[in-house]
């Protein structure tokens, strides 16, 4: 799960990780309102979606008046915001942060992110901030630094002139500055459960303080359970309304764009059919593992889901009945049919427990649309076929 900007931000605040003061709104008034609130003579007027680039895209604008942020306050808000991170359909914005100016002397990078290779949190820390850090770390990887932390150990004294010497600061006050930063942001990192923190920039301002202008927070969808505060700051607008139905009834699903629909037990699996299907020269729909559980109601959910795109043209049934038995599976296909419109091929592949009673059920039914396949390899070739009209 993502959040925005202004939400990142009140969190960093809990923390004392230091940011500009801000207030969020949902119309012009309201703009007004929070920038005569914060005070001062320059603000920002920045649209609150769940993607990064909106600056370049103009949804960050800096006011000099009062009437100029209502001005951009009503541009920006109900825009559709195209960013390079939004894809060309781009996103509607429906909230903006009102934030005070700040004095910007450099523009840093600072990132707490999962190094899944090492198995531990690393700092990523750059002098390049500001600008596209993909761009960086292609062309000019050595000015990214990379400080990792044992969480058996947490961070350390040692972490934090790593990153200062690092990022090149030299004044005493400044190194101590950016290592309180960078430590409290490593324990908003641990104790929420995130998979990344991004901030881009990390100011200093003029007085030589180290501020967080940009935030970005994505946490472990699987930890939320334990994060009642974060589940209040979902935002369901931000999401793929198919893959939170899909979660809704306990699969995982994640949409691709490809023609065959899979649906499939267990990540390993999935995965597997998918390299399966584009090995035989077709290409994966979506990704859903219906998880352990599967029963007619969940089958049948999974077609519904999968046959809202429209670029589908044939499903492939591939599960494997360990604890799940197959000929439950079997009669939970021909349930689902009866619940859903499934008008395309539907190829299956029921192997493990009980396989023979499942292929016994589903030749007896006769469906049309189902086809039985033998293995992996037979199913894929059907499904490639299928979906080419050549089966
Ligand atoms: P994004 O990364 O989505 O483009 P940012 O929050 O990083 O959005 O803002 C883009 C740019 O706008 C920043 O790099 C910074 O130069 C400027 N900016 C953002 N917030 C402020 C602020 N409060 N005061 C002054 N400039 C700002
Ligand atoms: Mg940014």
């Amino acid at each position: 799960m993502n959040i925005h900007e202004y939400q990142a931000k009140q969190i960093f605040a809990q923390y004392g990780v230091p940011t500009p003061r801000g207030m969020v709104a949902n119309t012009p008034d309201e703009a007004v309102k929070a920038a005569h609130e914060l005070g001062g003579n320059i603000w920002v007027v920045k649209a609150q979606i769940h993607a990064g680039g909106r600056g370049l895209g103009g949804g960050v604008k800096l006011a000099k008046s009062i009437e100029e942020v209502k001005e951009l306050a009503g541009e920006i808000l109900g825009m559709t915001l195209v960013t390079h991170q939004t894809g060309p359909e781009g996103k509607l914005v429906q909230k903006v942060y009102i934030e005070e100016g700040a004095d910007i002397k450099d523009e840093l990078y600072l990132s707490v992110v999962l190094d899944r290779a090492q198995e531990m949190p690393i700092i990523m820390a750059s002098t390049e901030g500001g600008m596209d850090i993909e761009t960086v770390a292609e062309k000019t990887p050595e000015k990214i630094i990379k400080v990792t932390i044992d969480p058996s150990i947490g961070f350390q004294g040692f972490h934090g002139r790593e990153l200062v010497f690092g990022l090149g600061i030299t004044d005493k006050n400044e190194q101590r500055k950016m290592i309180d930063f960078a430590s409290k942001l490593y324990k908003v990192y641990m104790d929420k459960d995130a998979e990344m923190i991004e901030i881009n920039p990390l100011i200093k301002t003029g007085a030589g303080d180290f501020i967080a202008l940009d935030g970005k927070m994505g946490f472990d969808d699987s930890a939320l359970g334990r994060h009642p505060e974060l589940e209040d700051m979902r935002d369901i607008s931000e999401e793929d309304p198919d893959e939170r139905e899909a979660s809704q009834y306990g699969l995982s699903y994640i949409a691709l764009d490809g023609e065959i629909g899979c649906m499939v037990n267990g990540a390993g699996l999935a995965m597997g059919t998918m390299d399966t299907i584009n090995y035989m020269g077709g290409t994966p729909a979506n990704f859903l593992d219906v998880g352990g559980s599967a029963n007619a109601e969940t089958v049948a959910k999974g077609f519904e889901i999968i046959l809202k795109n429209p670029n589908v043209k044939a499903i492939f049934v591939n599960i494997f009945g360990g604890i799940v038995r197959c000929d439950r599976i079997a009669n939970g296909i021909l349930e689902a049919t009866k619940l859903v419109d499934v008008h395309v091929p539907v190829i299956v592949r029921l192997d493990g427990t009980n396989a023979p009673e499942a292929a016994e059920i589903l030749k007896n039914a006769n469906i049309a649309n189902v086809i039985a396949a033998t293995d992996l390899a037979d199913g894929a070739a059907k499904a490639v076929a299928a979906a080419k009209g050549e089966l």
